[in-house]
């Protein structure tokens, strides 16, 4: 099969950011990371048995927007959960990637009334209109729970599920990959704020200011260059991923 330079760039992003949340304790044995294929109403994600410390960009699958296979059977099924995927992307044409995975702190606060979960520091200004809260913590294996929980997230670029895990949602892998990590920076600080005193989440107006000055893509990029760089000298990428910023 000869891939496309984009879909292959996208392959070794979307396998880059796998191991790289894996690395950094957000992605564990479950949980996943999908592309939209430039064009067409298909995405590539990894198959559901594969190791997320493992995955390589040729044995990602390419599923349509129904969950079927279009290539990469023999790698294996995609994951069960594929459809927050195929239902996400269905819904949101502004979306290009998609990651759902079960975050220890960000899930704690859909267990509890006392403290809501919101925006605390600054690079979480990003969610400041919201983060809903799917309420049906079920396994989300089929189109009709898949639509149910795009449902949920709406306009919005991230949604907690109750019980279960978060969904944060961009426009491509790269950013999308700092979102997780910022998504986790913030809910442990949230948690921690709220150990030690009476939590004063950001304002409108101080999300408003932050996001005046912030240049996202040249941040995103900065901090995708950062962790490639930690993730090369540590094994869990290699060498070939050079910095994208020069
Ligand atoms: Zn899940």
């Amino acid at each position: 099969m000869t891939l496309s330079n984009s879909e292959a760039a996208l392959r070794r992003d979307v396998a880059a950011c796998t191991r790289m949340l894996v690395h950094e304790n957000i992605l564990g044995y479950s949980g996943h990371i999908s592309a939209r294929l430039p064009g067409r109403d298909a995405l590539v994600i990894q198959p559901g048995v594969l190791s997320r410390s493992e995955v390589n960009p040729e044995q990602l699958v390419v599923v349509d927007f129904d969950g079927k296979v279009l290539a990469g059977k023999e790698n294996g099924k995609p994951p069960s959960e594929v459809f927050i995927h195929t239902e996400i992307m269905k819904a949101r044409p502004d979306v290009n990637a998609v990651a759902h995975f079960h975050p220890e702190t960000a899930t704690l606060f859909t267990l509890v009334d006392d403290v809501p979960f919101g925006p605390v520091k600054n690079h979480a200004a990003r969610w400041i209109a919201g983060t809903p809260t799917h309420n049906d913590p079920s396994h989300i294996d089929s189109p009709a729970s898949g639509k149910a929980l795009a449902d949920t997230l709406a306009k919005y670029e991230a949604a907690l599920i109750r019980a279960h895990g978060a969904v944060v949602v961009a426009e491509d892998v790269r950013a999308l990959f700092v979102d997780c990590v910022h998504f986790e920076e913030n809910a442990q600080a949230l948690y921690r704020a709220a150990a030690i005193g009476r939590v004063n989440p950001l304002t409108k107006e101080e999300a408003a200011a932050f996001m005046h000055s912030f240049d996202r893509p040249w941040h995103s990029a900065k901090l995708w260059d950062y962790y490639v760089g930690n993730a090369i000298k540590a094994g869990v990428v290699d060498a070939s991923y050079a910095p994208s910023l020069e």
